[in-house]
């Protein structure tokens, strides 16, 4: 079981681009943590500087404390798994996963008995004397993983493992290798572009834009309490509201919006609150008048947009609901489900009065 630490993790590329910025993170043992960014964030950057397979311009990597930046990358017990991974074509399954057992020169019968192990547990107990081109590419991901476990590492660092893979197979490998953390307790570090990935595998995530660790927290945390419009945004948050804070209340091109206790300073604010939260109905505070612009309630998860005071909400009221387009209803937002950010740079900027 290891802990791992990035400390203030910096890489700059001979090009002049720097990938990783002041990166600092704590991945404790067994958990399986999510590193969620856009391509081009650092995502691939940092686990490349985890594995050694990179040297970095300035911070330290510990594993249990220990700075392992001298230690090299066959040593590290760090080991990664890709989008898209080789096997050995010339190897059955069996000697593909044995490989790397084969050259840390382990004994005949404690191999067997690794590589049928690690075959259980990726679900293809049967597999080993296949051949590498006749899996399918979820199965050849599964051996990937096998050949990674197999070596019993410190650290599994996977890379987008999942992003070539059609949905249905993606979800079931989701559901595996949480599993598989969990039984082996090995301490991991998922890669995903994909939000909800990241929210169905991780106990926790990290997103990371530009090279920057934005917010750590658990899945829930990023839908009730995003840090910034940007990373509301990247979670699906889609209403918006600029206002003035002063107290609990604060003045939005809506009205006056009742907000719960806020550390937020008076002054300008962004206000959000997510499109499942707004009920249909007058319910105590916050209510507001909304013209109908659109509903389509014949999907699951419902969908519709009203207009109040000219500013566009969307919210998810229940399937098969009564509503028409063109209909005045009321709308209420509750207290405790809206979130006070900082106000957004990109938006409206406002006026502040100084004293000279
Ligand atoms: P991600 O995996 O999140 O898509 P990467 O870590 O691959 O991001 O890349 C981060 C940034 O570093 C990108 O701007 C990318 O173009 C740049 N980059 C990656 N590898 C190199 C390299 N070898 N030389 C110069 N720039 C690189
Ligand atoms: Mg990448």
């Amino acid at each position: 079981m290891t802990t791992l630490t990035l400390d203030d993790l910096t890489k700059k590329y001979a090009a002049g681009v720097t990938a990783v910025s002041d990166l600092t993170l704590t991945v404790n043992e067994g958990e399986l943590m999510a590193l969620l960014g856009p391509s081009g964030s650092g995502k691939t950057t940092t686990l490349r500087l985890i594995a050694g397979l990179l040297r970095p311009t300035r911070g330290d990597v510990r594993f249990d404390g220990q700075s392992i930046l001298a230690v090299p990358p066959e040593k590290r017990g760090a080991v990664m798994v890709f989008q898209t991974n080789a096997l050995f074509p010339f190897m059955s399954v069996g000697e593909n996963v044995a490989y790397g057992l084969k050259i840390r020169k382990l004994d005949r019968a404690e191999i067997k008995e690794r590589v049928a192990a690690a075959l259980t547990a990726v679900h293809l107990p049967d597999y080993e004397n296949r051949w590498p081109d006749q899996l399918s590419g979820g199965q050849r991901q599964r051996v990937a993983l096998a050949r990674a476990l197999v070596i019993r590492p410190r650290l599994l660092l996977l890379d987008e493992p999942l992003s070539n893979l059609d949905r249905g197979l993606r979800e079931e490998l989701r559901q595996m290798i949480r599993d598989l953390v969990q039984e082996t307790g090995i301490t991991t570090l998922f890669v995903t572009h994909d939000q909800a990935e990241a929210v169905t595998i991780a106990d926790r995530i990290g997103v990371l834009m530009n090279g920057r660790l934005r917010q750590v927290g658990r899945p829930r945390d990023f839908y009730e309490r995003p840090a910034d419009a940007q990373i509301a945004r990247f979670f699906g948050g889609r209403n918006f509201l600029s206002g003035i804070k002063q107290g609990h209340i604060v003045q939005t091109s809506i009205g006056r919006v009742e907000i719960p206790a806020s550390p937020a300073p008076d002054g300008p604010v962004l206000l959000t609150v997510r499109p499942e939260a707004i009920e249909i109905g007058t319910n105590g505070h916050n209510n507001f008048l909304a013209r109908v612009q659109m509903y389509n309630g014949r999907l699951p998860i419902s969908r519709c947009q009203v207009s109040i005071n000219g500013v566009p909400i969307h919210l998810t009221p229940p399937p098969f609901h009564n509503l028409n387009t063109d209909e005045t209803i009321v709308v209420h937002f509750p207290r405790e489900r809206i979130c006070v950010l900082p106000p957004d740079e990109t938006e409206e900027t406002y006026e502040v009065s100084k004293t000279s």
